[in-house]
């Protein structure tokens, strides 16, 4: 199951809609490039448990 969320880049500030799987797990981290500066984030996803509410956290990658 697919859901859209929202991250805010790192770098440039920019929100970034992406579409989060939940059936890759309730946790999540992976490197995804920002569709505005193409830099590359951090994002580590975690879903509700109750809601299934995805919640997105973006860093810096070196
Ligand atoms: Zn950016």
């Amino acid at each position: 199951m697919e859901t859209v969320a929202k991250f805010i880049c790192a770098f440039c500030s920019e929100e970034n809609v992406i579409e989060v799987d939940i059936s890759a797990g309730m946790y999540q981290e992976y490197i995804e490039d920002c569709q505005v500066c193409c830099r590359p984030n951090k994002i580590k996803v975690y879903f509700d448990e109750e809601t299934l509410t995805p919640h997105l956290e973006a860093e810096y990658e070196e």
